[in-house]
C-alpha cells in the first residue's frame, strides 16, 4: 500500500510499505478521507511539544515507522476473527488515543486514565496511509446519514465535547470562546447544545464569525476592532464570563495566539469562573496564581477525548444538532496530495479555509 512517513524530521515521503498486519480483535480500515491537524504539522517539522510527540525523535532514531494522521474517515475491509462489534464495510472514526485495555485502570473501567494509551500516528501507524489496523475498541461505527466528509471532521470535534463536558456548564452559564476555526466552532455549537446562556465568539477573521453567528453566538467580537477583555466585561455587566475557553493558543507559527488567549481569558473570567484550555499549547507559561487563588479563578485541562464523546458527537452530527460541512472549505483528491492540504492548514487564512483541508485517498 501507499503511505506517507515520516523518515527524519522534515523529510516526509509517499511511499510503498506492506499491508499491516491484522491481529484477532483488530480491523483493518481503508482510509476514505482525512485531513491534517496543526499537531501533524507541527510533527514533521519537529515543532510539536505534546508528549506523544516528544518520542518521535526517538523513534525516528531507532528505525521505527513514523506514519501521522488521526482525523480520517475510514471503511473496515477485514476483521480478525475475534472482533465482535463491527462487521466489513461499517464506516468508522477514531479518537485520537486508544487505551491499552489492560492496565490497573483500564481493567477498573477508567478508560480516560489508561496508563499506556496508544496514539493513532505514533504508536499506532496513522490515516496518512491507504489502509491502516486498529483494535476494534479504539473506533466507532458511524451513522449512515452522515458522510464521509464529515466524519473526517469528528476526531476534532469529539475533543471539543470533551472540553465542553469537562467544563461543567450549568444551565445558563455565560461562554466564551477564543478562537473561531474548528475547535472554536466546534466548542460553540456543543456549548449551546450543553446549555449555555449568553455565548460569545472571538476571532479576528469576519468571515468566520459570520459563520459562528450562524452556528449559534449571540454576540460576537472581532479582536481586531475593540478590546476583547472590555468588551466581555461590558456584556457580561462588568462581572465576567461564567466559563472562558481559550481555542486560539499554541505557536503563532500557524497563525494561533501563543499565551496571549489565556492571559486575556483570566481577565474575562468572573471571580469563581473556570477557564478552560482546549489548545494545545507548546511550552512552559507564568501564571498569577495570587490573583487566581484571590478570584477563586478554576483552570480546567479537558479530560481526553473519549469513545463516548465521539459517539455523541456523532448523534448530534447526524440529528441536525452541530453542523460541519460549512467548515469544510478545501477537499483534494489523491493521497499524493496530503502536501498542499498541510500547506492549506498551516495558512487557513491566506487560502480563506475555514477548518483543515481534507485528502479524499
Ligand atoms: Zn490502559
Amino acid at each position: 500500500m501507499k503511505a506517507w512517513r515520516l523518515l527524519a524530521v522534515g523529510d516526509h515521503r509517499l511511499v510503498e510499505v506492506p499491508l499491516p498486519s491484522v491481529g484477532d480483535r483488530d480491523v483493518l480500515v481503508k482510509v476514505k478521507v482525512v485531513q491534517a491537524s496543526v499537531t501533524d504539522s507541527e510533527v514533521l517539522k519537529g515543532l510539536s511539544a505534546t508528549p506523544s510527540s516528544r518520542l518521535i525523535p526517538k523513534w525516528l532514531a531507532e528505525g521505527r515507522p513514523v506514519q501521522r494522521g488521526h482525523e480520517y474517515c475510514g471503511e473496515v475491509v477485514e476483521a480478525g476473527k475475534g472482533v465482535i462489534s463491527l462487521r466489513v464495510g461499517d464506516r468508522v472514526s477514531s479518537p485520537s488515543r486508544v487505551y491499552c485495555g489492560s492496565c490497573k485502570r483500564c481493567v477498573a473501567g477508567r478508560f480516560s486514565e489508561c496508563l499506556s494509551p496508544h496514539h493513532i500516528g505514533g504508536d499506532i501507524p496513522g490515516a496518512f496511509a491507504e489502509y491502516m489496523s486498529i483494535a476494534e475498541w479504539g473506533v466507532v461505527k458511524m451513522p449512515t446519514v452522515l458522510t464521509d466528509n464529515e466524519i473526517a471532521t469528528l476526531q476534532s470535534l469529539c475533543s471539543c465535547v470533551s472540553s465542553v463536558h469537562s467544563a461543567g456548564i450549568a444551565m445558563g452559564d455565560s461562554v466564551v470562546i477564543l478562537g473561531q476555526g474548528a475547535m472554536g466552532l466546534g466548542i460553540l455549537q456543543a456549548a449551546r447544545l450543553a446549555g449555555a446562556g449568553q455565548l460569545i465568539a472571538v476571532a479576528r477573521r469576519p468571515e468566520t464569525l459570520a459563520l459562528s453567528r450562524k452556528l449559534g453566538a449571540y454576540e460576537t467580537i472581532n479582536t481586531r476592532e475593540v478590546d476583547v477583555v472590555s468588551e466581555v466585561l461590558r456584556l457580561t455587566d462588568g462581572i465576567g464570563a461564567d466559563v472562558v475557553f481559550d481555542a486560539a493558543g499554541g505557536n503563532t507559527a500557524y497563525g494561533l495566539s501563543g499565551f496571549q488567549t489565556v492571559a486575556q481569558a483570566f481577565r474575562m473570567v468572573r471571580s469563581g469562573g473556570k477557564v478552560v484550555q482546549t489548545a494545545t499549547l507548546d511550552a512552559a507559561m507564568e501564571l498569577d496564581v495570587v490573583s487566581m487563588r484571590a478570584r477563586a479563578i478554576s483552570y480546567v485541562f479537558p479530560e481526553p477525548a473519549s469513545i463516548s464523546s465521539m459517539e455523541l458527537a456523532a448523534l448530534w452530527m447526524a440529528t441536525g444538532r452541530i453542523e460541519v460541512k460549512s467548515q469544510i472549505t478545501h477537499v483534494l483528491h489523491g493521497l499524493d496530495r496530503l502536501p498542499e492540504a498541510i500547506d492549506i492548514t498551516e495558512n487557513k487564512a491566506k487560502y480563506g479555509a475555514i477548518s483543515a483541508a481534507q485528502v479524499v485517498v
